[in-house]
């Protein structure tokens, strides 16, 4: 099962609900549980969580290198490629690895053979534990201008048989798309302010673009006026979670503690959320 914290703006509160999510299932259910951190530019799940790191390795991608003696510069590859990453000139050939998505459609269409893949580096990918509770991160190499094949590579070390938790980047474009991917449930963290209710706006159209079925989360949800749960009520979207607007919360926040660490009193918010994804998992199925 794999379900996705999401939030169409950054400083949402994402994270926080991610990871004591995380954390309190695995205390709930004494099973296996994988928090993945998908917001590759700039993973802190681990700053809440502070996990034994136990293994660190590269994450590389294949991109297409060009023999130029056996090219015989028919164009195949630039005509494939969707993403423009590829470029056939009359008298040689121009490979953009900022652009190439590593699909290998190139290699494969290239009638000469004239096309090898190398390893790119995207950046470095790490693995840790706390408890029963495994993190998995990726970090974008800087400079590295596209997330989504580490975003993929970082989806990778989760097994179907994990109970798989995503916190994925911010915002409604590739990367969360790719963050998203295979979800069986998205809770979508939004907090009552106007940009709050812009954004969820727009990553609810994503998920329901997607198809995959989601509620939503309010954090610091006593702030500010009605009109998102007016908005949530008006398009039938359950709110299954809510955080208050409380000091002591932000004062654990900025000192990296976890909240239901420092005040298990909130575990009451987090307690219905697993019996009600599950149920609306299991309705999709039937
Ligand atoms: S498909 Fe192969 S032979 Fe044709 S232009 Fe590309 S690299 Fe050269
Ligand atoms: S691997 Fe795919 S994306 Fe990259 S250049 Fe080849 S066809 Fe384009």
């Amino acid at each position: 099962m794999q379900i996705a914290i999401a939030s169409g703006k950054g400083g949402t509160g994402k994270t926080t609900i991610a990871t004591n999510l995380a954390y309190f299932w695995q205390k709930q259910m004494k099973k296996k549980i994988v928090l993945l951190d998908c917001d590759v530019e700039e993973p802190n799940c681990h700053l809440f969580l502070k996990p034994t790191w136990h293994s660190s390795q590269k994450a590389t991608a294949k991109i297409p290198s060009i023999n130029l003696e056996q090219c015989t510069y028919c164009g195949k590859c630039s005509d494939l490629c969707q993403f423009g990453a590829i470029s056939c000139l009359k008298d040689n050939v121009l490979v953009f690895p900022e652009l190439c998505h590593s699909c290998g459609g190139c290699t494969l269409v290239c009638p000469t053979k004239a096309i090898i893949e190398v390893e790119k580096e995207l950046g470095e990918i790490k693995i840790g534990a706390q408890d029963n509770l495994q993190i998995i991160h990726g970090y974008l190499k800087i400079g590295e201008p596209m997330s989504p094949p580490l975003i993929r590579k970082v989806k990778e070390q989760a097994t179907q048989e994990d109970l798989i938790i995503v916190d994925c980047p911010p915002g409604t474009s590739c990367p969360v798309i790719e963050a998203l991917k295979g979800s069986d449930f998205v809770l979508l963290i939004t907090e009552p302010t106007p940009f709050g209710l812009h954004d969820l706006k727009l990553a609810v159209e994503v998920v329901r673009d997607l198809k995959i079925p989601f509620a939503v989360g309010i954090n610091r949800s006593t702030l500010g006026n009605s009109a998102l749960k007016d908005y949530c009520a008006r398009e039938n979207i359950p709110i299954i979670l809510e955080i208050p607007h409380e000091r002591n919360i932000a004062i654990a926040y900025s000192e990296g503690e976890l909240l239901l660490k420092k005040f298990p009193q909130y575990e009451k918010n987090f307690a219905p959320l697993w019996s009600y994804i599950q149920e609306v998992i299991s309705s999709c199925k039937n």
